[in-house]
């Protein structure tokens, strides 16, 4: 699907919710995916990006961002404490702040570099074993927590369980934001992001929907 059917899709899912359109930021994930097809898309003048990996983002965007005016890449993906002041260094925002040893490190680090890339708490809605993200019934502490430490955070993230409703977690993430006074909430992929943003959603991860398949032969 190209770009501008993605974006039409989301302002007719925000006009039907009744939302301003244009509230709902568009990440390209552009993970696994082949430079030309990125390029392709930054030609378009789309400027913002996802990626799931440090070493992955690290060998492909300072050289995108020399070429490219106002590109900004936020990171996805689970963060190692050993990769924080590299992934401060290289996104924009990070999606996955999931645990109390990783607001401490990133609270650390971000007092000696003077910035912080704004911060989502991820929340494992589905309470799935493999999952990262903080358990629904530790969020208010765990946001809390961050908040004390003085960290950006600006929202909260998830990824719903691939073979339940997403509704459901969308609606659980929202009223988690809502109760601790977090506006922004990271949801919707390629295969349900118009219902992530009926249901509030700020930003979408589509990935595959914008640049086709990934291949990771
Ligand atoms: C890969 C990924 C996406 C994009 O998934 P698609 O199904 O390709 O849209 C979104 N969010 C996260 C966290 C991802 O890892």
């Amino acid at each position: 699907m190209s770009l501008s059917e993605i974006q039409a899709r989301i302002h007719k899912a925000e006009e039907a919710a009744g939302r301003p359109i244009g509230s709902t930021q568009l990440i390209a994930v552009s993970k696994v995916q082949p430079d030309e097809r990125v390029e392709a898309v930054l030609n378009e003048g789309h400027a913002l990006f996802g990626e799931n990996k440090v070493q992955e983002a690290a060998g492909k965007w300072p050289g995108f961002k020399d070429r490219f005016e106002g590109v900004s890449v936020h990171l996805l993906g689970p963060l190692q404490t050993n990769k924080v002041r590299q992934a401060m260094e290289l996104f924009d925002a990070i999606h996955s702040l999931d645990r109390p040893k990783l607001a401490t490190t990133v609270a650390r680090i971000a007092g000696e570099l003077g910035h912080c890339p704004e911060l989502f708490i991820q929340v494992n809605t589905g309470e799935e074993d493999q999952k990262s993200g903080v358990l629904p019934a530790d969020a208010d502490q765990f946001i809390a927590d961050c908040k004390e430490l003085g960290l950006p955070i600006i929202g909260l993230m998830c990824i719903p369980p691939a073979e339940e409703e997403a509704s459901l977690h969308f609606a659980l993430l929202k009223k988690i934001a809502v109760r601790n006074g977090l506006e922004g909430l990271s949801m919707g992929m390629s295969g349900d992001f118009e219902k992530a943003v009926a249901f509030g959603a700020t930003h979408v991860r589509v990935g595959s929907a914008i640049f086709g398949a990934r291949d990771y032969g």
